[in-house]
């Protein structure tokens, strides 16, 4: 679930509320754009009681947020699951493990250099936090079986009807595993507020008795005043090109210029351009969804080229000798969905890229928000080529060998065209329900 942050205004001060997973600032009030962007994680903390008279007392401490898919390749198949919990940063009996669905509750805000109080120091590991966490629910995997039927007996042989279905098992072994990964995570900070008072550790935001200070060693609670470093910084969303104000959503990782036909991401100083194409749709063209064209090669696997690529998989159809000069690319959703999707859409566009033949194109109204950065769909393309493997065997021993050489990544809008309940793109024939579209805004 999405958490909403309470974040001022950087230019009237106004009060605005928005979703974690913004990035893009802009204030109904004034009107002013501005992109976010932080040295490492974001930093919230539940708004204590009585706010406005709080005295120093208050101790905050923190939470790792995880929010993202995760996905385990074993020789049993893919698993995945949703990720979405909040874990204590540090190693203190008596506070809650986990904020449950505290952050959710209310809107938290925004930890600034004003907001009163020390900070208490992680002394875990986000890693640890991770594993911990992945730990403890099972995986669903998902893995082709071959069905036979028996149709007929001929009187000395039965003749079967074989056929494949996809089947979902609960798995819960991680101990081993041939893959992993962590996509589309969000990794930010809540602090839970504690008054440190003479006798007693309160719950700053529900007032009942954490534990008593006699049961606390001495300099545990110190904690440190606000770092500078977690200071948000806020940057201007005029072109870098022309001048010309940039278009995008709140969530968008990407902005366009309708004026020069350039896409632009926040790097970490400054704004950077975005290599983006497309493959140009018609009259009926409703939406464009914007895919990650990952090109490389993978040489553990001999795969140089979509042919080998299509022969490497055991793909059942026919190969165009042409596909043997084209170069391999893994074409990875650039929007969040539920993993069952991402693995189905992932899979399609990429063994139906011959269809697609991308092209320049003009930025327009219809671009839909791109919210899952290159990064991550870097590291999705051995989940994506195990989720194509028509036979595991040639694929999954060697995935802990696999890895993409020369990668190289650009941004692709596919036209899709609306089929009522559904998306639709003509040319690979991948379609997308509209509410886990909508659903995967929320991840
Ligand atoms: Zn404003
Ligand atoms: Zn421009």
């Amino acid at each position: 679930m999405d958490i909403k942050v309470e974040q001022a205004c950087p230019q009237c001060g106004a009060p605005i509320v928005i979703r974690e997973t913004d990035r893009l600032l802009t204030c109904p009030y004034c009107e002013v754009k501005n992109f976010m962007r932080s040295n490492g994680a974001f930093r919230y903390y539940l708004p204590p009681r009585g706010e406005n008279n709080r005295d120093k007392s208050m101790v905050y401490v923190p939470y790792f947020r995880f929010k993202g898919n995760i996905f385990v390749i074993n020789e049993a198949g893919i698993g995945y699951k949703v990720i979405d919990t909040t874990q204590i940063g540090m190693d203190l009996y008596g506070l809650p493990p986990s904020l449950g669905i505290r952050p959710q509750a209310m809107p938290v805000k925004r930890l600034l250099p004003q907001t009163p109080g020390r900070y208490l120091s992680l002394t875990t590991r986000a890693r640890t936090v991770l594993e911990k966490a992945i730990r403890l629910t099972p995986l669903r995997v998902e893995r082709r079986e071959t069905v036979r039927k028996p149709v007929t007996y001929d009187g000395e042989n039965v003749v079967y009807d074989i056929s494949t279905k996809m089947k979902t098992v609960e798995y819960s072994s991680h101990s081993r595993f041939l893959h992993r990964a962590f996509i589309g995570e969000t990794v930010s900070f809540v602090y839970l507020p504690v008054e440190a008072g003479e006798e007693d550790i309160i719950d700053g935001v529900t007032g009942s008795l954490l534990l008593r200070r006699d049961q606390v060693s001495g300099n545990l609670l110190q904690g440190t005043p606000f770092n500078p470093r977690w200071q948000v910084q806020f940057m201007s969303t005029l072109c870098p090109r022309c001048g010309w104000s940039l278009d995008g959503e709140g969530d968008s990782l990407l902005m366009t210029c309708k004026n020069c036909d350039t896409a632009w991401s926040l790097g970490r100083e400054k704004l950077e351009e975005v290599n983006w194409q497309m493959v140009p749709g018609d009259r009926r063209t409703a939406l464009y969804l914007g895919f990650w064209k990952i090109s490389g090669q993978i040489p553990a696997l001999d795969i140089r080229s979509f042919g080998d690529f299509i022969r490497r998989t055991n793909q059942p159809i026919i190969i165009r000798s042409s596909w043997d000069r084209q170069k391999m690319s893994f074409w990875i959703p650039a929007f969040k969905l539920r993993p069952k999707v991402f693995l189905r859409i992932g899979r399609q566009a990429t063994i139906g890229q011959w269809r697609l033949a991308p092209r320049e194109g003009h930025v327009q109204d219809n671009l839909y928000a791109v919210t899952l950065p290159p990064s991550e769909a870097k590291q999705s393309v051995k989940v994506i080529l195990a989720a194509s493997a028509a036979s595991r065997k040639k694929i999954f021993p060697f995935l802990p060998k696999v890895r993409l050489q020369d990668a190289t990544a650009t941004l692709v809008y596919l036209p899709f065209v609306d089929k009522g309940h559904d998306w639709y793109q003509p040319q690979s024939g991948i379609t997308v329900a509209k509410t886990v579209l909508r659903f995967g805004r929320s991840l």
